[in-house]
């Protein structure tokens, strides 16, 4: 271990420490829990603040460790994109999003599976082909797949970031840009590259109810966004009084614990069976 010594240290977090993964041992873990299939995904849906209805979900990954137990994605995202073993995991969470849209398209439901893709992933030179792949092999509705990028990873290597935006669109898919707000926010930007969804960062929305500057800045977000036809999901809408909020706005989707946290697939079915409203 060299160079990467020091970024061990730091992505070794209390969780882990808690369950008793040593550092050095963790990047061989990963690749071992790839291998037995340990990651699960997550799903959190998205609601309709007009019909009150589901219109997504996110897919959101967790490690199921047969020994140590659920660990968060913040706890080994970072060290899987340090060590591009995101590109072999990120294969595998769009497989299983696309397994599963499709059970859900057989049940008779229709809505988005929005998939996190993290920066190393989207810039990696075979990330369009094996989307276009992974969609004609599983055989979903590209047009219900969307994928979560965040400003960050379009601001770097912009050329290279708009070919593949533009790639993407041509297959089908939809581009969400997540944790809107916190990072460029350019106009410009928004308008150059072909997205269809800016997610508000849930820091914002947390600040709504005490903070009278984080309702202009969602505001601002919530007028821009109908200017440029993009649509607009507020995430980590955590209580009723955010939520009223966000409706007298106008704000058309939300995302949060106030609605649900993320679960397994198999107990989303009674939310998405009777439409459970918001
Ligand atoms: P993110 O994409 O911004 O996902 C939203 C995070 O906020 C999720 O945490 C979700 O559980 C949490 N959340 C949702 N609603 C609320 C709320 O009302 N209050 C609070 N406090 N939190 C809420 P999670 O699942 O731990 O994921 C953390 C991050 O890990 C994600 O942030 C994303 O950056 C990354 N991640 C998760 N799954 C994947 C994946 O499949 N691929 C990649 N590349 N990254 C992933
Ligand atoms: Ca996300
Ligand atoms: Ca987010
Ligand atoms: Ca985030």
């Amino acid at each position: 271990m060299k160079k990467s010594e020091g970024a061990y240290q730091l992505l070794f977090s209390d969780q882990l420490e808690e369950k008793g993964i040593n550092p050095i041992e963790l990047e061989e873990n990963l690749r071992k829990a790839l291998i037995n299939e340990e990651f699960e995904l997550y799903y959190q849906p998205q609601f309709s603040l007009t019909t009150n209805k589901i219109v997504g979900v996110e897919a959101l990954v967790r490690w199921n460790h047969p020994v140590k137990g659920l660990i968060s994605p913040v706890d080994f995202i970072p060290l899987a994109e340090e060590t591009g073993l995101i590109i072999p995991l990120g294969h595998r969470i769009l497989i299983e999003a696309c397994k599963q849209l499709k059970i859900w398209i057989q049940e008779g439901h229709t809505f988005k599976v929005s998939v996190n893709v993290s920066s190393r992933q989207f810039h990696d030179a075979t990330f369009v082909d094996m989307v276009r792949d992974v969609l004609n092999t599983y055989d979903v509705p590209p047009s219900l797949i969307e994928l979560e990028v965040t400003e960050s990873t379009t601001m770097h290597h912009v050329e290279e970031a708009l070919a593949k935006l533009n790639a993407l669109r041509e297959i089908g898919v939809s581009i969400a840009i997540d944790d809107f707000g916190i990072e460029y926010s350019s106009l410009s930007y928004l308008q150059k590259f072909s997205i269809q969804t800016l997610k508000i960062d849930r820091s914002f929305i947390m600040g709504l109810d005490d903070h009278e500057s984080n309702k202009a800045i969602v505001s601002a977000i919530h007028a821009m966004a109908k200017h440029l036809n993009l649509t607009i999901v507020a995430e980590g809408v955590e209580t009723e009084s955010q939520l009223a909020w966000l409706k007298e706005l106008e704000c058309e989707y939300a995302q949060g614990y106030y609605f649900s946290r993320p679960v397994p697939a198999g107990e989303l079915k009674d939310y998405i069976d009777d439409m459970r409203t918001v």
